[in-house]
């Protein structure tokens, strides 16, 4: 039985009020404008949000992971855009504070805490599931490292301060790519934001490109040693980027679960309420069904996280689980609608929009599953 301890259910209270306040009157607008709503990040690091699992001494809350699912979900609930770009500004986080140097995490890590965005770039026009085909080329240079190349779908990519980027730096004794990270403040020379996509769902998160163009940084900017680079990027997008992703489609989830429940009692059809009807009191059972196995699996891998436990596959599974639930989810709320599940006046469709947009995001369901089946076959 997943139970959460009263500071939790406290933290969860304090989140959704928040959210209630701030956040769910403004979604409808921030999705119809496809903005990124910058100033709300400012009020999300006041209250703490924005380092909920960094230590207090780097300026964080000093809580866990199963605390960042309950932010992460509370947000999601009302807007998955939000909330997938925290789990991008989280990456960023997450990597310099598992990686980064005692000076590093010194110097970035409060700034993150405190209002500046982070995030994890990776992905190439080339193919964001293939990490070694990355080509963005880190040469040092004179002591120095000067990075060129163009990374896509980076999430923050617009108002991003600290950026933790992969870039090629030569190759290992086995000819293989050597592919090293970095730590780039967003206002480097070179260092600039590109194309920025329009994306079907999951509006409120910038996500566009990174080009670097002669990016010169000290040999401090390096994130662990050389080669690290996989290490340090699939491992922020195993251990926290999946972990994060299920948790704000689990909001999407239980947005979908709620908005049925709410429809079918207001929605008066042959003289009186839509629940009434057998087929509708199934959808809503399939989505209570649905959303207590998504927060089960989510919670259950935030938790094994928080125990210091090995949970890669746990974290595939949940991620791979609520982001295909939440797709499900959300057409099946639709079709409890009627015509009106379509009208952008209700928010459902948006809910398809974003949970179609969340596959992708910290690696598509197919990889998910290849992770998911590797881990079963190395038994
Ligand atoms: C909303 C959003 C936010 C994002 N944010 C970030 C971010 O902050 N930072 C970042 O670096 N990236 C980010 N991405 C990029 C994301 O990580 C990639 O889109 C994802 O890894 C897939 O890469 P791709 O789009 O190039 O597809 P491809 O890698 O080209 O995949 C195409 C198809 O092939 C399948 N496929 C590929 N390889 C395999 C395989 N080995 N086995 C089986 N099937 C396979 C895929 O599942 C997919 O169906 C974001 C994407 C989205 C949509």
């Amino acid at each position: 039985m997943l139970r959460h301890s009263e500071n939790q259910v406290l933290l969860r209270k304090v989140v959704r009020d928040f959210v209630e306040q701030e956040i769910a009157p403004m979604a409808h607008k921030i999705d119809e404008e496809d903005t990124c709503p910058v100033e709300l990040f400012q009020k999300t690091a006041q209250l703490g949000f924005n380092g909920v699992f960094v230590p207090a001494e780097y300026g964080g809350a000093g809580l866990g992971y199963t605390e960042m699912a309950i932010v992460l979900e509370e947000i999601g609930r009302h807007s998955a855009g939000l909330a997938v770009g925290l789990v991008a500004h989280y990456m960023g986080v997450y990597a310099i504070m598992t990686w980064g140097s005692d000076e590093q995490k010194q110097k970035y890590l409060p700034l993150l805490c405190s209002g500046s965005f982070g995030g994890l770039s990776i992905t190439e026009p080339g193919g964001g599931s293939d990490f070694a085909g990355q080509k963005t080329i880190g040469q040092p240079v004179g002591g120095e490292w000067i990075l060129n190349g163009r990374k896509c779908f980076i999430t923050n990519s617009h108002c991003m301060g600290v950026n933790v980027l992969t870039a090629r730096t030569g190759e290992d004794d086995k000819g293989r790519p050597q592919i090293s990270a970095f730590i780039i403040e967003g206002d480097t020379p070179g260092h600039k934001p590109g194309r920025k996509e329009k994306k079907a769902g999951l509006r409120g998160s910038y996500t566009g490109e990174i080009i670097l163009d002669n990016v010169r940084l000290p040999q401090e900017n390096l994130l662990g040693k050389p080669g690290d680079g996989a290490k340090i990027g699939l491992g922020t997008l195993g251990e926290m980027g999946r972990g994060g992703t299920a948790a704000a489609a689990l909001g999407i989830v239980r947005g979908c679960l709620e908005e049925s429940v709410k429809y079918a009692k207001e929605r008066i059809i042959y003289g009186k309420p839509l629940a009434k009807l057998t087929n509708i009191q199934f959808l809503i059972a399939q989505n209570r069904t649905d959303y207590e196995a998504a927060r089960l699996l989510t919670y259950n891998a935030a938790g094994m996280k928080d125990a210091g436990k090995p949970c890669a596959s746990e974290l595939s599974i949940a991620k791979y689980f609520v982001v295909e639930t939440a797709v499900k989810a959300a057409k099946r709320t639709m079709d409890l609608m009627g015509g009106y599940g379509v009208i952008s006046d209700y928010p459902v469709n948006r809910y398809l929009r974003d949970a179609v947009a969340a596959i992708p995001a910290c690696g598509t369901s197919h990889i998910m599953q290849v992770i998911i089946a590797g881990g079963e076959l190395r038994k």
